[in-house]
This record gives structure tokens, sequence and C-alpha cells, in this order.
């Protein structure tokens, strides 16, 4: 039995890249929801599960892997329900386990709950901590159950109250829903964080999804973005829609633009606009921030292409498909070491030779980390007869760890946080490298209002000190100008 410190330490890593997808209402609800997420299947692909209501009762299917693999069986015994919520989810190979598939289901004396969250809560050790002490018992190291357990604690006579009550103690980029016997609830962080959307099914239901792409595939219509700070209770009786977060203390917006950059699907909308022509916006900037002297322009497939095409539009040259993606492979992003991640993207990639040979190449990528991609993908073009490899990164360096829900590896690891800009280029073997900027950030994605903490621009929560502390000593202050 691991001792609250224990419990602790573990919460305290734990970062949630989910995709949640939840509707009430709907005579397929079960079927809605499984389809709803394997459209999430980008944001998470650890484990995935669904818990279905029927006539009072919350029945979970869940497992590990793709929604494919995750709930092959129980597709076909998938019960009968009028509403159902959805998971995937992706965190760090070190905590993956059954135990924190979601949806998780709690018995409380509000009945049964199905709670699924996408997000990170920076406060989560210390309100576990907190809870533990007033004998509350933890199963794993999810941020649900601390939701689940500050519910449970409540003396509100009803699961809305309790909600309004729990949900401001709450601290992060964070986007919950819970299912109970008395109606779908839904909440997004009061900076507005992590995205939530909410749409109407035409044949009837009222969904709730991290992304629009899963309006699409449940032939959903879009309503609205669930508001930051924002409570949504969706019952039999209607729709309430609830702040809660006081008129007075509503913090400013802080979508996470990581969103933009590369997490989401390019054909869902953020806050209404299109992933896709953002990125495509980003990569125009781009060009007229870093032009380069080249024969052809290659994005890094899929999640860059958007962004090659809008630098080779505005720079006037020709784009094409210089590398191709092996799509049966998985993800090499959070593989454990950096050798296993150098040679997952040698098989993940490979570069076509009759796009490169004898050319001078820029190279877009969305985004930079650790580097290991780009390096990697300089020396696949060189190896297919690329004259010269520009690179270019459609989003400013990447400094600081997010702490809001995106595993981008710890702040030592971070290669803008490391390395000047030249000892970066040298690194990754390119004949030239440059960033757009943060105004270009700004100015591509149109609207105010972005978190753009990993950018270097400041937290838009505060973060506990020992969050704080364990980054410091990884600073190297050559920063890239
Ligand atoms: P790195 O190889 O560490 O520099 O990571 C950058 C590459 O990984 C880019 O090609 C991105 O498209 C991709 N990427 C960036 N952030 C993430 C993330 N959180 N999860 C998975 N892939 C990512
Ligand atoms: Fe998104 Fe970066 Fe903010 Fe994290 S720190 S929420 S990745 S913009």
């Amino acid at each position: 039995m691991p001792t609250v410190k224990e419990v602790t330490s573990l919460a305290g890593e734990l970062h949630e890249e989910c995709g949640v997808f939840g509707i009430w209402g709907h005579m397929e609800a079960a079927l809605k929801a499984y389809w709803g997420t394997f459209s999430l299947q980008h944001r998470g692909q650890e484990s995935a599960g669904i818990a279905v209501l029927d006539r009072g009762e919350i029945t979970v299917h869940k497992g590990m892997g793709l929604v494919t693999e995750a709930l092959k069986v129980e597709i076909e015994v998938l019960r009968p329900g009028h509403a159902a919520l959805g998971h995937v989810r992706y965190s760090t190979s070190g905590e993956s386990s059954l135990v924190n598939a979601q949806p998780l289901l709690m018995r409380t004396r509000f009945g049964p709950l199905a709670l699924a969250h996408n997000g990170n809560l920076v406060n989560a050790p210390q309100l576990r901590e907190e809870l533990a002490a007033s004998g509350s018992i933890f199963q794993g190291t999810s941020d649900s159950e601390v939701l689940a357990h500050l519910l449970a604690k409540s003396t509100e006579a009803h699961l809305i109250d309790a909600l309004v009550e729990s949900l401001p103690k709450l601290k992060g980029g964070f986007a919950f829903a819970v299912l109970s016997p008395e109606g779908l609830f839904a909440a997004r962080d009061p900076h507005g964080i992590r995205p939530l959307v909410l749409g109407r099914a035409p044949s009837g239901g009222i969904v709730i999804a991290s992304e629009t792409c899963a309006f699409d595939t449940t032939q959903t219509e879009w309503l609205r973005d669930v508001e930051p700070g924002e409570l949504i209770a969706i019952s039999d009786q209607g729709t309430i829609f609830k702040s809660f977060v006081g008129e007075n203390e509503k913090p400013k917006r802080a979508l996470c633009s990581f969103e933009a950059v590369y997490f989401a699907r390019p054909d869902s909308q953020i806050d209404g606009q299109s992933t896709h022509l953002s990125r495509r916006q980003l990569g125009r900037r781009l060009a007229l921030e870093a032009p380069a002297e080249a024969d052809v322009v290659v994005g890094v497939p899929d999640s860059s292409l958007p962004a090659a095409m809008g630098y080779a539009q505005a720079a006037n040259l020709p784009f094409d498909f210089g590398l191709v993606k092996n799509r049966y492979i998985a993800r090499t992003f959070i593989t454990p070491t950096q050798t296993e991640r150098e040679s997952s993207v040698q098989l993940k990639l490979s570069a076509v030779r009759e796009v490169v040979a004898g050319k001078r190449v820029v190279l877009v990528d969305d985004s930079l980390v650790r580097g290991t991609t780009s390096r990697r993908l300089v020396l696949l073009l060189r190896q297919a007869g690329a004259k010269e490899v520009h690179m270019r990164i459609a989003s400013p360096p990447y400094r600081d760890p997010c702490h809001y829900g995106i595993d981008t590896s710890r702040a030592g690891e971070l290669a803008a946080r490391t390395m000047t800009l030249e000892a970066l280029r040298v690194s990754v073997g390119a004949d030239s490298l440059a960033y757009l900027s943060i105004e270009g950030l700004e100015a591509g994605l149109g609207s105010q209002g972005w978190c753009m903490a990993c950018f270097g621009a400041g937290y838009p929560v505060p973060l506990p000190v020992s969050a704080v502390e364990e980054e410091t000593p990884d600073v190297q202050t050559s920063h890239i100008s």
C-alpha cells in the first residue's frame, strides 16, 4: 500500500493528454460515445473507456491501448443506455496502468458517478494530501479522483451544487465531465486552457467533446465552446449553464496555443477557428520572418503539412511531399529512452529521394522540443541527396515545460532552454535554423488570450513552489535570441 507521500509524488509527475466525449439523451448513446472517442484517438493512445448510463446504473468498459483494441469485445456488448461518457488517455510511460484508465466509476451519496478529464491540476498533490489527511483513500493517481473525493466530502444536497463548491478548488488546466443518473456535467477551467465544446445531435441528445472533430464523426452540430469557468448541467429537464467563478474574479482567457500549433486535429475548430487554417497562417508568418534561399518546401507529416504549405505559398516556392510517414507505427514522442526515440523517428518517417535530391530544402516542423525529430530528419534528407537543409519551426522556442496537461518532457531536456540557437543548429545538423516569434504566433492565431507559457510567455496559473524549484537547476541561461 503506498504511503500518502508516495501517492503525492506520483500525482505530481502525472501529465494527462486526454480526450473526453459525453452525450445525454440519445437512444444510441454508447455507440455515439464509441465513435466520438475514436475520433479523439490522437489525444491519447494508452487507454480508452466508455461509461454507459442505463436506468440509473452506470457500467464502465475500459482497457489498455487504442479505442479499437481497448473496447474490442465491448463494442458488441455495449449496454444500451441514453447517456454515455468516453475517454482516451495518454500519460508518461511510468504511470501506464488500468487503475488510471478513465472514466473512473465511484459510488457516492449522489449515486454512481463516472468521471473523465483532460488536463493537469497544479495543486493536485496538495489537495490529495489534504483529502488523505481527512480520511479519503485514493486508488490511482488520476486528477479525476481528486474531484470525486471533493464531491464526496461536500455537504451540498445536489450534485450540481457540490460541483459549484468543488470546482473552484481546482487549479490548473482542465476539462471535466461527470456522468450520473441526475445528468451529464461538463466543466472547463477558469482560464479555458484546455478545450471543450458543446453540440447537439439532430437525432437527439446534447454532446460535449474535447474537439469538434468528434462532432463530425457523430453527426453533431456545434453550438459553442464551453466558456472558461463554466459548468454545464445536461439532464432530461433541460440544460443549465452556471459559472463557478465570480464575475469579478474571472481571469484572462488563456487557451493552450499548443493545441493550435500541434495537438488538435486539423479538421477541428478551436474557438470557432479552423486549426488547419491557423497552421497555414503560422507557416505564412514564418516565411515572412525567416525566408530561405531554397528550391522546395517540405513539411513533417502529418501535423506540419499545413504550416509547410503556408510557408511555400508566402515564399513563392514549390511545396512537395519530401517525407512520408509509416502510418502503422505508434507515437514516438514519449518512448522512454533517447536511443529508442531516435530509432523510432527513423522507422516512422522516410525521405522521398526524387523530391529532395540535389535540392536546397526548407524543412518545416510545427515545433521543436528536444530536437530529436529535427536531428533525424535533417540526416534523412541529406542521405536522400538534399544539397542544403534549412530548418524552420512554425512556433517559438519551446523553453518551459507545460504544467497544464501537455506532456513535453522536463525542463532539462528542452533544447531551446539548454542551447543557443547556433548550438542547436549545429546539433540538428541544419544549414540554417529559425523559429517563429511570439509576435508571429500571436498574429497567426488571430484572436486574443492564448496560453504561451511553454514559449516563455509566463504561466497563467501560478505554479506551486515545488514545481518551480524542480525546474530551476536545469536552467542554463543560453537563451535563443
Ligand atoms: P522533438 O523531437 O522532441 O523535438 O519533438 C518535436 C516533434 O514532436 C515535432 O515533430 C512535433 O510535431 C512532435 N511533438 C511536439 N510535441 C509533442 C507532444 N506533446 N506529443 C507528441 N509529439 C509531439
Ligand atoms: Fe499549452 Fe504550452 Fe500553455 Fe501547456 S504551457 S497549456 S502546452 S500553451
